[in-house]
């Protein structure tokens, strides 16, 4: 039987309205409006996309939404004073510095310089701190949304065998943290592991954030497993692909995510949700 195909734009939409609703009661309790600046250098075609519709998911919700825009040819300085200048400012309540940033700006340095509070994505060394931790903190935006998928279908991982394939600091990492902190057993997977598909195969959940176009093979899939497509790679042709052979892996799988329409959606959402929760904690 075909597996249940996630639909992660309508639940991107639910987790949209939640946070609209959010922002209205904020408005009106506090006489806050939440805003997010978005910090980009260069123009990387894809950090614009990126930061469009961040922008436009901000405005949709309530939020007001600031772009500081720098220069390809910018200096880790000039870089650093605007992010100091928005950790000052009382009107902004939550930071994005969009990545990847150029090779001259030290983007770790960059990420730790934005102020905890109004860390928009999750990224600063506290919050990973606190998530290696087991500690509560904002959580980056595309685990967060993997997250919520697997509560919308109701997959709960406690005691289930989750293999992530990544390790990333913004995905594979803290996506493997937030399955140990939900009392799944987790194994990660990387470009050293011996034996992928046979890691794969034992998986109750998998979670594919690799970057590399249909490189797990649907025959790896253990047959009832959830499967969380991440990756998201332009085929040939253009079209996006995942890094999971989709056509296979939906007959053997009891749920996965379609590329697109899955995490794609979801990691927007969960920055909305992100920046809403940064104002409520200044508020
Ligand atoms: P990344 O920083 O390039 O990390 C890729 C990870 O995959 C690394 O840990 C790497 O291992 C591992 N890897 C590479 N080749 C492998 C192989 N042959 N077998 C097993 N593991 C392998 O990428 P990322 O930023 O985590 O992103 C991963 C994918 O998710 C990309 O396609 C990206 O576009 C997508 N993405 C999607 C969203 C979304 O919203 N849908 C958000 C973020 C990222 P090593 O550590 O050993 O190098």
């Amino acid at each position: 039987m075909a597996a249940r195909i996630i639909d992660g734009k309508a639940v991107a939409a639910k987790v949209r309205s939640e946070v609209a609703a959010g922002v209205a009661r904020l408005k009106q309790d506090k006489g806050l409006v939440p805003g997010l600046a978005v910090v980009r250098v260069g123009d990387d075609p894809a950090s614009l996309s990126y930061v469009t519709s961040k922008r436009k998911g901000c405005e949709e919700t309530g939020m007001v939404s600031t772009e500081h825009h720098l220069p390809a040819v910018a200096t880790h300085e000039e870089v650093l004073a605007v992010v100091h200048k928005l950790n000052a400012d009382p009107s902004v309540h939550a930071i994005l510095v969009q990545l990847p940033l150029p090779k001259q700006v030290d983007a770790d340095a960059i990420i730790a310089a934005v102020a905890p509070e109004k860390d928009a994505d999750g990224f600063h060394p506290v919050h990973a701190g606190n998530l290696a931790l087991g500690r509560p903190g904002v959580r980056p935006c595309t685990p967060a949304g993997v997250m919520r998928l697997l509560e919308e279908i109701g997959f709960d991982p406690r005691g289930k065998r989750a293999v992530v394939l990544g390790r990333s600091a913004i995905v594979g990492r803290p996506m493997g943290l937030m399955l140990l902190a939900a009392d799944a057993t987790v194994t990660w997977c990387h470009s050293r592991t011996a034996d992928l598909a046979s890691e794969v195969g034992r998986a109750d959940l998998l979670v594919a954030a690799i970057g590399r176009p249909k490189l797990v093979k649907g025959g790896w899939i253990k047959p009832g497993a959830v499967v969380i497509d991440v990756g998201t790679n332009r085929g040939a042709d253009g079209k996006l692909v995942g890094d999971v052979e989709f056509e296979v892996a939906v007959e053997r799988a009891s749920a996965i995510t379609p590329v697109p329409g899955g995490v794609g959606p979801m990691t927007v959402a969960m920055l909305l949700a992100n920046a809403l929760e940064a104002a409520l904690r200044q508020s």
